[in-house]
């Protein structure tokens, strides 16, 4: 199995997991030609996407989704709440699928486990996607941990884990207050500390990749995400990842 990120941050996400010739996008917030030169960097024509899956409907997420998908024709699966939120763009496509947030759904290979998180969307979920043999955990967009989110993480071989701001930062920051409310609540986003956290809950012994994710440009910097992240794992600030806005991530195997 092998992973790689087109960007991450508020501007917008995706991120490519592709195993047994099989392959799906998690999110498209970029425009059509946007996506398409962001996944020629990673070697891949939109034709290689099996499927794109979608977390929310927030826009830096479904932003691109029905466009490309339409462009290209590819299969697009939605929780029914995120299509009761957004699913007259996606009137007329042949292949939109709904799913419930705890149900498993296979795309090729690749087996797709969603579960629900707190956020401020109508069923926002994040995945783990496997193969039979390895799992990714990527976990863009919650507010605050869970017991769910613990047992579906724990365990996994790679984690793209959101670390969105550091709460310092974004309580001194320009923001107005009640944009400070809202991602520093129960339904917003990730602080490192919180991320960290999670991390130190988890079971981690069969972990070889973690990707720091959905950094704020504003409220956050590389460093301070690396620094949380490696306290919770007792390891080198250096062996964490970062996805960036513009750049994403090159091919990570697992
Ligand atoms: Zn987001
Ligand atoms: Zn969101």
């Amino acid at each position: 199995m092998r992973f790689a990120s087109l960007g991450s941050g508020s501007e917008g996400n995706g991120l490519v997991v592709e195993a047994g010739g099989s392959r799906l996008m998690i999110d498209c917030g970029f425009g059509v030609r946007d996506a398409a030169a962001r996944l020629a960097r990673l070697g891949l024509a939109p034709g290689d996407l099996d499927a794109i899956v979608v977390t929310h409907e927030h826009s830096d997420h479904v932003g691109g989704v029905a466009a490309f998908a339409a462009r290209h024709a590819i299969p697009v699966w939605l929780t029914f709440g995120t299509l009761s939120a957004v699913g007259e763009r996606f009137a007329g496509m042949e292949r939109v699928y709904g799913f419930d947030s705890h149900d498993t759904f296979a795309v090729g290979a690749l087996e797709v486990r969603p579960f629900p998180v707190p956020h401020d969307a109508r069923e926002p979920v994040q995945f783990v996607v496997g193969d039979g043999s390895v799992r990714i955990g990527v976990v863009t967009d919650l507010g605050a941990s869970t017991p769910v989110v613990e047992r579906a993480l724990s365990g996994c071989d790679a984690l793209v884990l959101e670390c969105n701001h550091d709460a310092t930062m974004l309580a001194e920051g320009r923001y107005p207050q009640p944009l400070k409310a809202r991602i520093a609540g129960r339904y917003g986003h990730l602080d490192n500390a919180a991320s960290a956290a999670l991390l130190a809950a988890l079971d981690t012994t069969r972990l070889r990749h973690i990707v720091a994710a959905h950094l704020s440009k504003e409220n956050n910097t590389p460093a301070h995400a690396r620094a949380a992240l490696a306290g919770a794992l007792d390891c080198a600030a250096d062996w964490i990842g970062v996805a960036d806005q513009a750049a994403g991530f090159d091919w990570r195997e697992i």
